[in-house]
């Protein structure tokens, strides 16, 4: 039996992951949970998971229906718990789904236990990367990618997760629910048109990013991280289907790809799998009547990707002043404070105005993150 804690149990990935545990009972528990507030949320997973172990961010947990005194439930009170519950001997993997910056505390926290460790929060390991990547191989951490896109990359790779022989690597993008138009027709697009993805039903602010294309951006920067490869190896391509998710190809012309109907039951079931598989219920694709098509990356988005890619190269501050930047127009976007297009206008102005800075702590990742969010904000001000 596999003990899991799942933090950011009440999002879009802690609803696939639920799911895969309820198809898996016989060797998959749910042992903790972390969220930030959804309290009737955490109340239906506690009542349907009987999890041991539940951390609330905003603590109102007395709202929690199934009281302590029943003593099946602890309450963690603050960080130093939740650290506990992650170093606990009985856990054997924990899921990073907290969205956002948020998600950087507890997976430093994650890479220091030595376990297993299901990664989503890419946001992490855009600001940090330099950080969470060597501290997990010195505590002895494994992480295992559950973005769709690096999970597929990691099913290609030959068994050792080896990438000496491998040539280009492929990373695919639906496109979003703007797929094909010009940045010039997206001026007045609304929330709701923005949130609508075509393929994925996910959290809010990675249904922005992926409007924006932002998304493919920072799974660059995750996939140089994760793989250990320069940034030319990674080519960004649009694939409006969502079927194959990634294509690896080696030195001997061979490309190798995941394919799936679009489901992060697949990858999360993976990646719990130690790759045996474990059976969960899927849309089989249909091959017979199946057409796949691939463009280039939108030559408008060009600064995006370009952006991006100096991000791979030079490290230091340049991930986290880029994902403030977009953390913050993405928020003020869905406050209604910018338009669609004010969020690169944000991003690029906030990426222009800020002094990279190299060899960071985690102290001042945070500091780098605050001053990159008021230069933000400054930003929408200017805007608006
Ligand atoms: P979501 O908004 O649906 O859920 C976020 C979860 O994080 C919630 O449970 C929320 O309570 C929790 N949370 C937020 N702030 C917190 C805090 N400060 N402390 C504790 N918990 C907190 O987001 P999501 O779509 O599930 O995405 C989660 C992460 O996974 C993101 O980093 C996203 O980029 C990544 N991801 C998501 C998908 C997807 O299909 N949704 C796919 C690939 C990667
Ligand atoms: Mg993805």
């Amino acid at each position: 039996m596999k003990n899991i804690v799942l933090l950011g149990a009440t999002g879009s990935i802690g609803d696939n992951v639920l799911s895969v545990i309820e198809q898996n009972k016989d060797s998959l528990n749910l042992y903790g949970i972390a969220l930030n507030s959804n309290i009737s949320k955490a109340n239906q997973i506690i009542n349907e998971h009987s999890p041991m172990f539940v951390y609330i961010e905003e603590a109102n947990e007395i709202l929690l229906e199934k009281s302590i005194s029943e003593g099946s439930l602890s309450v963690l009170n603050g960080k130093a718990e939740l650290k506990e519950l992650l170093n606990d001997s009985n856990v054997d993997v924990i899921i990073s789904a907290i969205s956002g910056f948020a998600g950087l505390e507890t997976t430093l926290m994650a890479a220091k236990t030595g376990k297993v460790i299901l990664l989503a929060n890419k946001e992490s390991i855009v600001v940090a990367g330099d950080i969470i990547l060597p501290l997990a191989k010195e505590y002895g951490s494994t992480i295992i990618p559950i973005d769709s896109e690096h999970n597929a990359i990691f099913q290609c790779l030959a068994s050792e997760k080896n990438t000496n022989d491998v040539s280009k690597i492929i990373i695919t993008a639906s496109g979003g629910p703007f797929e094909g138009k010009k940045l010039l027709d997206l001026k007045d697009v609304t929330q709701k048109e923005a949130l609508n993805h075509p393929n994925w039903d996910m959290g809010s602010k990675i249904s922005i990013d992926s409007a924006t294309l932002v998304n493919k951006c920072l799974e660059l920067i995750e996939a140089r991280y994760l793989f250990d490869l320069n940034e030319k190896y990674f080519e960004l391509v649009i694939h409006p289907q969502s079927i194959i998710h990634s294509i690896v190809t080696y030195i001997d012309g061979s490309s190798l790809c995941h394919m799936s109907n679009p489901d992060m039951k697949v990858p999360i079931s993976h990646a719990l799998s130690d790759s045996n598989r474990l059976p969960i219920n899927f849309l089989e694709i249909d091959f017979s009547s199946l057409e796949l098509s691939f463009k280039n990356f939108p030559s408008d988005r060009k600064n995006l990707e370009n952006i991006a890619r100096e991000i791979c190269n030079v490290g230091g501050s340049s991930g986290t002043i880029f994902n403030a930047a977009n953390e913050i127009a993405v928020q003020d976007f869905l406050l209604n404070k910018i338009k669609f297009n004010d969020i690169y206008e944000v991003i690029y102005r906030t990426f222009d105005a800020i002094t990279v800075s190299n060899n960071l702590n985690v102290e001042a990742i945070y500091e780098i993150d605050h001053q990159a969010r008021m230069e933000a904000e400054k930003m929408v001000k200017s805007i608006t």
